[in-house]
């Protein structure tokens, strides 16, 4: 009798990302800005909601 459960992981895509602006973690974080680097993946800044409403920070898509 084979189990119909699920086997795939928990996929919930929790974008839990870091604030740059007041340094901490934050579940609203968006990327909204691209800092470029020489070599290798641009590093990215993000921004929690509260801190983009503050700063006027606009979100990158
Ligand atoms: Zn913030």
């Amino acid at each position: 009798m084979a189990n119909t459960t699920d086997p795939t992981p928990a996929t919930a895509e929790r974008t839990f990302g870091w604030c740059h602006w007041h340094e901490g973690p934050s579940e609203t974080a968006l990327m909204v800005q691209i800092i470029e680097q020489g070599s290798g993946p641009g590093a990215g800044l993000y921004a929690c909601a509260p801190c983009r409403e503050q700063r006027r920070l606009t979100p990158l898509t």
